[in-house]
């Protein structure tokens, strides 16, 4: 469908560049044209102001182009603090520029012209720039006019791509090629919202005239990657939910009460709200697309045992995928137990996880297609080919973000339009929900089921880690177990953190000695992991000293205790997360944050754990922090790559692409109407493969 055009060619069709520079690209993730028309400055410099230093405006930005003279070092506040004073002359007169402990700039200016920009003052009867952006660059070439006398684009820079290379390869792949990029939209609908052609947006990224085109530049091509975005959505929410009916489920009151018959607890109001929603959806013809979330132990996985049951009770199969066979082994245990609280309870369950012995695969494969298995608990072994259904009518997917949208997929194309609910204990934020989540529903559980003592939170200071080592020291000898978290596996110069490993062995001669310590990294080999995982639930291991692995499903309520090393490394809701890895006990849980970051902000940043419980609010704070980075695999959900949007400032425009993209697909669900086309053609390029699954490519 979609033709290929010259966009697509390599960077090396570009005069100037060659097999070293297109490797130079390649590291910056910019292999064809296109690629490279899209990839957009990291800032500007406006250079407008070019000047000669006779003349120099004082404290305004200007742009000047010098020749060095001679250039010294000098100490000063004690030596601390090393200037380097570089002396520069144009034709009209002479200049200093300084620049502070960067002794490596001397050997920069090696006698060519230079283009300095900054801003100038008078001090002691000379111009002087402190630190000023500079380039080398040759007086005499006509694409000077690209570094000086305008605003000019600042890239990413590596290897020999430096920024004058950057700025002449693109102008000529704007001059040569951005004329066959199309338009997406209807010339009516440009006028109406105001926004410039597609060609002139991309050249006004780069180069942009003046400060307000490179405005109107921006707010289009940020509005073009929220449609597109949001297209994708609607086509998938479309596909999964309108086209085609799925099943009907009958969960009549009898079967309600048979359910919750296997709980040994009442279920809290927020579980009995999501079962409501997921039941209402099970009875609906059109499959269920839900996302269940809750923080970790709030009940999610009952409120999914629900679903299946009911399932089950209308007498189809059901599934439930976890990333891991650690967690997957979780969930079967858990729902073997729960089964046999009934006594008279039929339901067959299967466990199907990567390193089966064959016959033991096979028997559960045969049991599954010939429908004798009712429940099947598995990792990514259930979507191989092999793995029949006889009649799967529910999916259900555990720590979904782990899967990526074909996965899913595929386990779903395993039953007819089966319910599919799927699961996350990384609570979104709510702004993210309508771009991550946007072709799910969603039921939340926003409370924790009663009882559950809070997990202590503390981040103590340098002078008390010896206290907090005794502390826990005392909690093992009452036999207890205790986690503690590195962020690194092996020593690294460069940012100096204690490895694992290193902490291992700290702490096995020195804090924590005479007690039983191991050591868990995601280096190891799968099975090595879990033995060494089976030793600690056994309490065979009193401390597990481990890198993130054990982030994902661990459950054991003896360990009480967590120490995160370095945790000014971690995100916030990644340290959430390993908090609900303990207090799972009767016993009061703490989780301790070490860090020796100078700064007021990571402390202030990992003071909120110590402040709330509540995993939105973590997440919330999160993404205000650190950007929507940490929840938007983008390419995990099968979205296209945001390169310009971000959530939270362009939340409104968000809402509103979301609209129109609504009411596109609503008339028009396969985009094939005349005036979609250029649409189609630009979501296939941007999906991929994965358009295929939402009804395009
Ligand atoms: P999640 O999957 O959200 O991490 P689980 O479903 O595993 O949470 O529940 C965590 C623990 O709380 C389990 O031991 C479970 O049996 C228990 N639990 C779940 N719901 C309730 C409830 N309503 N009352 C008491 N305990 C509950
Ligand atoms: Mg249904």
């Amino acid at each position: 469908m979609s033709t290929r055009s010259t966009l697509d060619n390599s960077v090396q069709f570009l005069p100037g560049v060659g097999p070293a520079r297109a490797a130079d690209f390649a590291r910056l993730n910019v292999h064809t044209i296109r690629d490279l028309l899209f990839t957009f400055p990291r800032d500007v410099s406006d250079r407008s102001n070019f000047s000669t230093i006779a003349d120099a405006k004082i404290g305004e930005d200007i742009a000047l182009i010098v020749r060095p003279v001679d250039a010294r070092e000098k100490k000063a506040r004690g030596g601390r603090l090393t200037l380097t004073v570089v002396r520069f002359a144009d034709d009209t007169g002479e200049m200093e520029a300084i620049w502070f402990n960067s002794p490596w700039i001397m050997d920069k200016f090696q006698g060519g012209n230079v283009m300095l920009f900054g801003k100038a003052k008078f001090d002691f009867g000379i111009l002087k720039m402190e630190h000023p952006q500079h380039e080398l660059i040759d007086a005499d070439l006509p694409d000077n006019v690209l570094h000086i006398g305008r605003i000019v684009p600042l890239y990413p820079c590596t290897g020999k791509l430096t920024q004058q290379v950057w700025r002449k390869v693109m102008m000529s792949a704007i001059e040569k090629f951005l004329p066959e990029l199309p338009e997406i939209y209807p010339a009516d609908f440009l006028q109406n919202r105001g926004f410039p052609f597609r060609q002139k947006a991309v050249r006004d990224m780069h180069f942009p005239p003046d400060a307000g085109a490179r405005e109107q530049a921006f707010a289009r091509l940020v509005f073009d990657e929220c449609l597109l975005m949001q297209l994708a959505i609607s086509l998938s929410r479309r596909r999964y939910v309108e086209e085609l009916p799925g099943r009907s489920f009958r969960i009549t009151p009898e079967i309600d009460s048979r359910i919750r018959s296997l709980f040994p607890f009442r279920l809290t109001a927020a579980q009995n709200k999501c079962v409501k929603e997921i039941s209402d959806d099970m009875r609906e013809e059109r499959p269920m697309h839900r996302l269940l979330q809750g923080d970790v132990g709030s009940g999610k996985t009952v409120v999914a045992l629900y679903a299946m049951l009911a399932a089950v009770a209308n007498k189809a199969q059901v599934c439930i995928m976890a990333p891991t066979g650690l967690l997957a082994r979780q969930h079967f245990e858990t729902i073997e137990k729960f089964l046999g609280n009934s006594s008279h309870s039929k339901v067959k369950t299967g466990l199907l996880v990567g390193g089966m012995k064959k016959d033991e695969r096979d028997g559960i494969i045969n049991r599954l297609a010939s429908g004798a298995l009712d429940i099947l608990i598995a990792t990514h072994s259930a979507i191989q080919k092999d793995v029949k259904f006889y009649d799967l009518g529910v999916v259900v997917i555990d720590e979904q973000h782990k899967f990526g949208v074909r996965q899913r997929a595929t386990l779903a194309e395993k039953g007819t339009r089966p319910d599919v609910l799927v699961m996350t204990a990384t609570p979104i934020p709510r702004s993210l929900a309508l771009t991550v989540y946007g072709d799910l529903d969603v039921s939340t559980i926003d409370e924790l089921p009663p009882g559950r003592k809070p997990v202590k939170t503390s981040l103590p200071d340098k002078t008390r880690e010896a206290d907090m080592w005794k502390f826990i020291r005392r909690e093992l000898t009452k036999g207890r177990q205790a986690f503690v978290i590195s962020p690194l596996v092996e020593e690294s110069e460069t940012l100096d953190l204690k490895s694992a490993t290193e902490a291992y062995e700290q702490l096995m001669a020195g804090e924590l000695s005479g007690f039983r310590l191991a050591l868990l990294h995601g280096r190891m080999k799968r099975e090595e992991q879990q033995e060494i995982m089976d030793a600690f639930r056994a309490g065979a291991v009193d401390v597990l000293v481990s890198t993130v692995v054990i982030e994902v499903g661990v459950d054991i309520p003896n360990a009480n205790v967590m120490v995160v090393l370095h945790a000014e490394r971690f995100g916030l809701a990644q340290l959430h997360q390993l908090r609900g890895r303990i207090g799972r006990g009767d016993e009061q849980g703490h989780f301790i944050l070490l860090s020796d970051a100078k700064g007021d902000e990571a402390r202030r940043r990992l003071s909120t754990l110590v402040h709330t419980a509540d995993g939105f609010k973590v997440a919330e704070e999160d993404l205000s922090i650190r950007g929507p980075g940490e929840f938007l695999g983008t390419k995990q959900h099968g979205l296209p790559d945001l390169k310009l949007v971000d959530i939270v400032r362009d939340l409104a425009t968000i809402r509103e692409a979301r609209k129109i993209a609504d009411k596109i697909v609503k008339i028009d669900p396969v985009l094939q109407q005349p005036s979609h086309l250029t649409l189609r053609e630009e979501l296939v390029l941007l999906l991929g493969k994965e358009g295929a699954e939402i009804g395009i490519g």
